[in-house]
């Protein structure tokens, strides 16, 4: 396979990085990590007049029409800025959650307000720190109601809406169920997370009224589904961060002199920069295996997600972390950018279930197709 971006493809690159320096600088992104915004309103104002929230969804349900790659270039470059927005969540998971399974009628709904930007969507799957199974979730689905504890929840707090997994009554079978989050018997409470530049929620469900999504219960392929594909789109995201990273390394290696030398020339340091620039080039061609794989909905999606995302979450936290100590004593301070990247690097890493659940499935995966 020879993948690479189309020329218009690239444009949209350039386009969004620009809107995005101008738009998400890190004093806007530290706005948010310092003020009591959830997110950047105006920000996502302003993408949502680019077009952004619409680029996968069809132009039926008042979307852009283009694709999936035009979608990755998005993501990488929000990565690249530390973006503070619900795009992520809206997007990758709540808005494809009713393009892959949504009725007509919740598709008529929903999308087009997610395409321009007027609702704000949210996944909520984990239900505390352990790995969420069919085994162990215990949100409940019954007679159109939903009941249960989800935590953490991102961008649960600013959600117009959610899609939950729930169990059935005996809590044999999961499923998606869709809640309008401005109904009753939901209750949201902010929670504190490592990175507060994209906000987190605790959401208690209690008999709030809930449709579902695809057929009842139709189960955890179709969970495993969603995942994969927001795995890929993370993992853009995540390249994009660890490239800012790397990009910030070097810039500041060249830059700082000791011994009457850049420490740019010293070996120590070259070495990091070396391994950071392979782990993030290694991690792209990942993320473009699985861009391949995702636009094309091919059977490979689910070995390509694992690797895109078990690379892209090794290549983030490795430059993130090696940023800070190129740095030195001063990457270590509030002051410098380097804490906002390991924030983010941290949170990208588990927002879809961690490093270790990612690197079990790629192995199951790999094994079950040599098998
Ligand atoms: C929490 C904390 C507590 C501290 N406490 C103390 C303290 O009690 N006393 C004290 O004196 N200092 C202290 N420091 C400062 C610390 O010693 C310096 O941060 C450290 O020496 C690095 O120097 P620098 O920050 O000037 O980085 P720089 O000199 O700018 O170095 C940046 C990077 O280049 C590398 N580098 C620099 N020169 C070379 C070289 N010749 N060869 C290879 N690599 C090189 C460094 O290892 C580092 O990774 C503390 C720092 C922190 C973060």
């Amino acid at each position: 396979m020879n993948f690479d971006f189309s020329s218009d493809q690239r444009s949209l690159r350039e386009q969004a990085r620009k809107f995005l320096a101008e738009h998400a600088s890190s004093t806007r992104v530290r706005r948010i990590l310092e003020g009591a915004a959830p997110y950047d309103a105006e920000l996502w104002r302003g993408m949502a007049e680019m077009g952004w929230m619409g680029t996968a969804i069809p132009e039926t349900h008042g979307g852009a029409g283009f694709g999936y790659l035009e979608l990755c270039v998005i993501a990488e470059e929000l990565g690249r800025s530390l973006a503070p927005t619900p795009f992520s969540s809206t997007i990758y998971l709540a808005s494809e959650a009713l393009l892959l399974v949504g009725s007509p009628a919740q598709k008529k709904r929903w999308l087009p307000r997610v395409a321009q930007g007027e609702a704000i969507g949210c996944f909520a799957l984990a239900e505390g720190p352990q790995v969420a199974t069919p085994g162990n979730i215990t949100t409940r689905a019954d007679d159109g109601r939903v009941s249960g504890t989800k935590i953490p929840v991102m961008d649960g707090d600013v959600a117009d809406f959610a899609i939950v997994v729930a169990g059935e009554a005996d809590g044999r079978r999961a499923g998606l169920f869709l809640v309008d989050l401005t109904g009753a018997g939901i209750t949201r409470t902010s929670v504190t997370t490592v990175d507060p530049t994209r906000s987190h929620a605790r959401l208690v469900f209690d008999g709030a009224a809930a449709e579902p999504l695809g057929a009842p219960f139709a189960g955890w392929p179709l969970v495993e589904r969603l995942l994969d594909r927001a795995a890929v789109l993370v993992a853009f995201e995540q390249v994009g961060g660890a490239q800012a990273a790397l990009d910030m390394a070097r810039d500041y290696a060249l830059g700082r002199f000791a011994f009457g030398r850049q420490i740019a020339s010293f070996q120590a340091i070259k070495h990091k920069l070396a391994d950071i620039y392979v782990a993030v080039e290694l991690a792209r061609s990942n993320a473009y295996y699985g861009a391949w794989a995702l636009s094309k909905d091919a059977p490979e999606l689910p070995v390509a997600a694992a690797t895109a995302r078990v690379a892209a979450t090794e290549a983030y936290y490795q430059a993130a972390k090696e940023n800070i100590q190129v740095h030195g004593g001063m990457g270590f301070t509030w002051e410098f950018d380097c804490h906002l990247h390991y924030r983010r690097a941290k949170l990208t890493g588990l927002m879809l279930g961690s490093a270790r659940r990612w690197k079990d499935l790629l192995v199951t995966r790999l094994q079950a197709g040599a098998a």
